[in-house]
């Protein structure tokens, strides 16, 4: 589970508020997909439930731990994503995954079945001993999302996971994102592409200018607005 109270976050002495006063409610099996234009507050949003970014107001809660008060804790419960694979150039992938699992306690066995997996279903165990600087965007991508969810965390949190993945990754990825809810757990990511987001996702919001401006199921948010398709709600929404 994810909530946000009230929150908002303004840059350079709050010149630039990136998101203002938001309130959202991710619930346990739920995939909620976090949709909006370049420069609407997806990032700066995202960056806030994982304890990057420390909000100007508000709470933060995932899996009801606040992640101010307790950093830690609720750092456990999460595997982030981030936007850009900027990772370790000097190591090779397999001392990058496990620097992850030493900071996060994976004993031996669970990572090395963990570190298999991901391996296997991403492709990626003929690059494993080479340095990450020889790695393409995509491969950085997926080892990327191989650290982040090595721990086995409760709560998703991806910022446009998908961008840049080639089509079977990508594949892979939504049904790991759908199962992972099925289970009963939390997804939550960002993206642009809304074909995506209608597919994949039980709910939506819309962020602009830093203000949610349309949030529910898909059948709801088409139901507000006359069933238009997605593409055509969002163009609308986000235009004004
Ligand atoms: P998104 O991820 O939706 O593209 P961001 O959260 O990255 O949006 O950015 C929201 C707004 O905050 C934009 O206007 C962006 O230019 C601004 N912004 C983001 N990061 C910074 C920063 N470090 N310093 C100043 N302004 C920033
Ligand atoms: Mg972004």
């Amino acid at each position: 589970m994810i909530e946000l109270i009230n929150v908002s976050k303004s840059y350079n002495d709050g010149k630039v508020k990136a998101v203002d006063n938001i309130n959202l409610l991710v619930n346990p099996g739920e995939i909620f997909g976090f949709l909006g234009p370049n420069g609407a507050g997806k990032s700066t949003t995202i960056k806030m439930i994982v304890g990057i970014l420390k909000p100007d107001t508000g709470k933060i809660l995932v899996d009801g731990i606040d992640i101010q008060k307790e950093p830690v804790k609720a750092k456990r419960q999460i595997g982030y994503v981030p936007d850009e694979p900027n990772v370790y150039e000097k190591l090779t992938g397999l001392e990058y995954l496990n620097f992850i699992a030493d900071v996060y306690g994976i004993g031996e066995n669970e990572r090395r079945e963990r570190i298999g997996y991901f391996l296997e279903i991403f492709d990626l165990k003929n690059a494993i001993g080479d340095l990450i600087q020889s790695y393409s965007h995509g491969m950085r991508q997926k080892l990327l999302i191989t650290a982040a969810l090595l721990h086995n965390p409760s709560v998703w949190i991806l910022d446009e996971p998908i961008t840049g993945l080639d089509p079977k990754s990508s594949f892979l990825l939504k049904e790991l994102m759908a199962d992972h809810a099925k289970k009963g757990f939390t997804v939550f990511f960002s993206t642009h592409i809304l074909e995506v987001a209608e597919k994949l996702c039980d709910r939506i919001a819309i962020i602009n200018k830093g203000k949610i401006i349309a949030s529910g199921t898909m059948e709801e948010i088409k139901k507000q607005h006359e069933w238009e398709s997605l593409e055509k709600i969002f163009l609308e929404l986000t235009e004004k």
